[in-house]
């Protein structure tokens, strides 16, 4: 696969892509107050009866709000993905490993990472474990205090998009005037391309309309 070099201001390097470099004339951005955020779920839900509240869409949420470490959706979303990406190297606080782009085998565009249809049937499993820590007597054991925080999640729209390099039938694109990244439903053909390779697991399936 030929890749691109884009400048990615995040790693502070040259990274591969696939599509040259193309920024937006603006960049729409959503922004949480971890420090305030109760995970209440109310920003779920209004986004859910906004937007998805249709026949086949019982099961995604654009916004959901999870409870690390344990918790996800679709479940394991994170640990899935990072273990096939390995060991990640980092170089002080900045991540000096491989992208998923660079990660990927010879014939493939990006690494990918399918969750299982399990994995998308349970919002949020996993909310109610906290990574223990503390030494207690015998039932204790992790090498750190008590911890787990709560995670607003929405789509990135981001800057080099997995699942718009990932589609083949070019229906995903990054609007030019806010940056926000949306899928032509009149070109998607549903092959979930996208699904795969989003390392976040935004963009989802309807079974109904066999397209995402
Ligand atoms: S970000 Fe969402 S879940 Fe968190 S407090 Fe606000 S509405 Fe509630
Ligand atoms: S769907 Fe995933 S890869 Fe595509 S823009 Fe959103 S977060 Fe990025």
């Amino acid at each position: 696969m030929q890749m691109r070099k884009v400048y990615n201001w995040q790693l502070g390097r040259n990274a591969a892509y696939v599509y040259p470099q193309h920024r937006p004339k603006k960049q729409w951005a959503i922004i949480f107050d971890l420090n305030k955020c109760i995970s209440c779920q109310t920003c779920s839900l209004a986004c859910k009866t906004t937007w998805t509240s249709g026949k086949g869409q019982e099961y995604m949420f654009w916004n959901n709000v999870e409870t690390k470490p344990y918790g996800g959706y679709p479940a394991g979303w994170d640990r899935g993905i990072l273990s096939k990406l390995g060991f990640q190297e980092w170089d002080g606080d900045k991540y000096a490993g491989k992208t998923l782009f660079e990660a990927a085998g010879k014939d493939e565009k990006i690494l990918q990472y399918l969750a299982e249809d399990e994995d998308w049937a349970h919002p949020n499993i996993g909310e109610d474990e906290v990574a223990a820590t503390v030494n207690r007597g015998d039932w204790i054991t992790m090498p750190h205090r008590i911890w787990m925080f709560y995670l607003p999640r929405t789509c990135a729209h981001c800057t080099y998009p997995a699942c718009l390099a990932a589609c083949p039938r070019k229906a995903i694109y990054k609007r030019e005037e806010d940056g926000i990244v949306l899928i032509d439903q009149s070109r998607c053909r549903g092959y979930r391309e996208c699904v795969r390779s989003c390392p976040y697991k935004k963009p989802m399936f309807n079974v109904e309309t066999r397209i995402s």
